[in-house]
């Protein structure tokens, strides 16, 4: 049961909340409504914001007046669909070589402070994307809904190991509560934060002091945590669940995670230049798309929407951002569209998120995909702690592994006749036995890298 804070004093229940926690309140009674609308409602409200935006990015962003013009674009308050359509999209080098012409010669000041933030490395080519206050408030109130959708007890104890605490709290921090926006809100219990660059076994001795009710981290890192705990038998028994973002989650991982602690994984799809882009569904494994803060398009290679069953492109409008709008932006990753949930949520379903080319395998015929590794394909085989496999040619692999004991010839020919079956196609293979497996920009693990094709 969560209470929110009263900000009058004697009163405590209900409570009586202050101006920036009743901005969030009064957000998030909004989602709560809209989340139910029909997907045609949905849409209408979108194209009404969408048009303040087009007509606001054509009268003050130099970029866009150009691109828009040069598409057609007149004061009409509702774009047409043929015009939508007809609109480049916006790639990361887009966004590099725009520079200053992408900002706004007046951003609205009933929009907050404005700041500028880096993308890291890990999300491909890095960017700087100028955010405001307003575009602040949709962030929060969407962790918001999320928390709200997942049911959380904000008086257990979350522990975050994430790779923006590297440099804030390397080796570990306790806090009294939740921080902002929940604790602003409610009543919170503590949280703790550590960076994820430290040992697997360093992060799992402090798990094991702290006791979380949540555990906050990226897919790689969890991965490694969860193997970690069965391999160890230990046990967080007072985990309820655990939260992933910033990489890509897989069914092997959501097994993995109940195996370890009983619990299930909640993930969340963002990009820090865009907010948050789909939420999972409170009932199941796949994610809406968060359309009051973004219109989210997936596309095939042609440019047309994707119908359900289809991977595509991810394309994303900030419906908010009126500093630096990013129109049609295509951020690398890839996503397959879901048919409507019978969750009755109106918002649009993305089954899976797929990642980065970078991490998709490219078979000598051209066919493309996102290669998965149960750990049990290795582990089965050998001593083997931690692998990666990076395609470096168009039908070479090189497969590095930590394997404390070496690989016997026969080991070795075992693995490859795993991995050549779970591919479908005879690659060659160099093994490759060190010490440890670097992670890579931003603190993270990547299973699969490929250095073939664009
Ligand atoms: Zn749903």
């Amino acid at each position: 049961m969560n209470t929110v804070q009263s900000s009058v004093p004697r009163v405590l229940w209900p409570a009586v909340p202050g101006p920036v926690p009743a901005r969030l309140l009064a957000m998030g009674f909004q989602l709560e409504q809209s989340q139910w609308w029909s997907p045609g409602e949905i849409q209408g409200q979108q194209r009404r914001q969408l048009g303040q935006l087009l007509d606001h990015a054509r009268t003050t962003v130099p970029f866009y007046r150009q691109r828009l013009a040069a598409a057609g674009h007149d004061a009409n308050p509702s774009p047409s669909d043929a015009f939508w359509h007809g609109l480049p999209l916006l790639s990361r080098e887009d966004i590099q070589e725009a520079g200053q012409a992408l900002v706004s010669e007046a951003i609205p000041t009933a929009h907050g402070h404005h700041r500028w933030l880096q993308t890291s490395g890990s999300t491909g080519r890095p960017i700087r994307a100028l955010v405001t206050g307003l575009t602040g408030l949709f962030w929060n109130a969407l962790v918001l809904r999320e928390h709200h959708w997942h049911r959380r007890d904000f008086s257990r104890r979350l522990c975050a190991l994430r790779a923006e605490a590297v440099d804030n709290a390397p080796d570990g921090a306790d806090g009294p509560d939740w921080g902002h926006p929940v604790s602003t809100v409610y009543r919170s219990g503590p949280a703790s934060l550590m960076g994820i660059h430290q040992p697997v076994e360093r992060q799992a001795r402090w798990l094991m002091e702290r006791q979380p009710g949540y555990l906050l981290t990226h897919p790689s890192n969890l991965r490694a945590l969860a193997r970690h705990f069965v391999d160890a038998g230990l046990k967080l028994p007072g985990l309820v669940q655990a939260r992933t973002y910033g990489e890509t989650v897989t069914d092997e991982l959501r097994a993995l995670v109940r195996a370890a602690w009983g619990v299930p994984l909640v993930d969340a799809y963002s990009a820090q230049e865009v907010g948050y882009i789909a939420l999972q569904c409170p009932q199941h494994d796949h994610y809406h798309v968060q359309s009051e803060s973004l219109l989210v398009e997936v596309l095939d290679d042609d440019g047309r929407p994707c119908v359900p069953g289809e991977v595509g492109r991810v394309a994303m409008t900030t419906l908010h951002n009126f500093a630096m709008p990013l129109i049609r932006y295509v951020n690398q990753d890839y996503a397959e569209v879901g048919p409507p949930c019978p969750c009755g949520r109106g918002l649009p379903v993305l089954r899976r998120i797929l990642g980065r080319r970078r991490n998709m395998l490219t078979l000598p015929d051209g066919r493309r995909f996102w290669p998965s590794f149960p750990a049990h394909l290795f582990t089965e085989v050998a001593d083997i702690r931690q692998f990666q496999l990076i395609q470096d040619g168009p039908a070479h692999l090189e497969l590095r592994l930590v394997a404390p004991g070496g690989l016997t010839p026969a080991q070795r020919e075992e693995l490859a006749r795993r991995i050549v079956s779970r591919f479908g196609h005879p690659f060659e293979f160099r093994f490759e036995l060190v010490d440890a497996i670097p992670q890579g920009p931003g603190h993270k693990y990547e299973d699969f890298i490929s250095r073939v094709g664009d």
